[in-house]
């Protein structure tokens, strides 16, 4: 399941193709992903300039000219390739089974989304719609958005009695963050992931240094993670404590053994020893 840096690095990777072009031709092979694609779906792109791709936890977002957002979600399975030389090439990769979607951009590429189990998404808001779209309305903080610190994430913790590591799989205190980085980001600011959610926040909502240390390695891991996505190392053994259970701590000085526990049905990864 794609978290955050990986749907970052789709949306680096695919930025050029789209961002400042236009749709010229949009082909859809079904009729539905996990959802129906929205009536019109190709009339209300095609001819439509994108003027921004950006993301919002794990959706992407193609901001259209008509005032209208192209909003895609990449399920379990979904990604993109991209055929820098148009046409020919990406459509004929797998006979174009799972190649649910070609969009031919101005740019010249081909953009063509591929999804074996079709868990995706492709949505339109209608102009002034974004905001209030059911999945991105009560969205929580942007995690490597500049404002994101800890006195965000505090008041986005404070008062949740539930445990810092199921808080941070809740999309309203921090969107885009999934069951591998909570563990990750929980070992680097020396957190146990058993902490209730509300000891980051003084009563009154202020962050504590707890907060500090957790904003700090949230950014820091998702940051990492979207480098090395991005890189040849993917899938490398690139996680400090994630599926690492019986290992040793990777904390210098630490002697501790990493555990996995079950919170809400999750797998966490720790060390007892240096998170507190
Ligand atoms: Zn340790």
């Amino acid at each position: 399941m794609p978290e955050l840096p990986e749907v970052e690095a789709v949306r680096r990777e695919i930025a050029p193709a789209m961002q400042g072009a236009r749709f010229e031709h949009v082909l859809l092979r079904r009729a539905n992903l996990r959802i129906p694609f929205p009536r019109n779906f190709a009339g209300r792109l095609e001819g439509q300039l994108v003027e921004a791709l950006t993301r919002r936890g794990k959706y992407l977002l193609a901001g259209l000219s008509s005032g209208e957002t192209l909003i895609i979600h990449l399920g379990m399975s979904g990604s993109f390739d991209v055929d820098r030389d148009g046409a020919a090439g990406g459509l004929e990769r797998d006979g174009g089974r799972h190649d649910h979607v070609v969009f031919d951009m101005s740019s010249g590429a081909t953009v063509i989304f591929n999804d074996p189990r079709r868990f995706g998404l492709m949505d339109i808001a209608a102009r002034g719609r974004l905001e209030r779209y059911p999945a991105l309305r009560a969205m929580g903080p942007e995690p490597l958005s500049p404002e994101f610190a800890a006195d965000i994430l505090a008041r986005a913790c404070r008062g949740r009695k539930v445990s810092l590591k199921v808080a941070l799989l809740d999309q309203r205190v921090v969107a885009g963050l999934g069951n591998i980085y909570a563990s990750e980001a929980l070992h680097r600011a020396h957190l146990s992931p058993r902490r209730r959610a509300s000891t980051l926040a003084t009563a009154g909502g202020a962050p504590r240094e707890g907060a500090r240390r957790l904003a700090a390695a949230i950014k820091a891991v998702l940051n990492d993670a979207v480098e090395r996505t991005m890189s040849d190392d993917y899938r490398s053994s690139r996680f400090r404590v994630y599926d690492r259970a019986g290992a040793a701590c990777p904390t210098r000085g630490c002697a501790g053994t990493i555990k996995r526990i079950v919170q809400a049905g999750r797998s966490t990864f720790y060390c007892a020893t240096c998170q507190r």
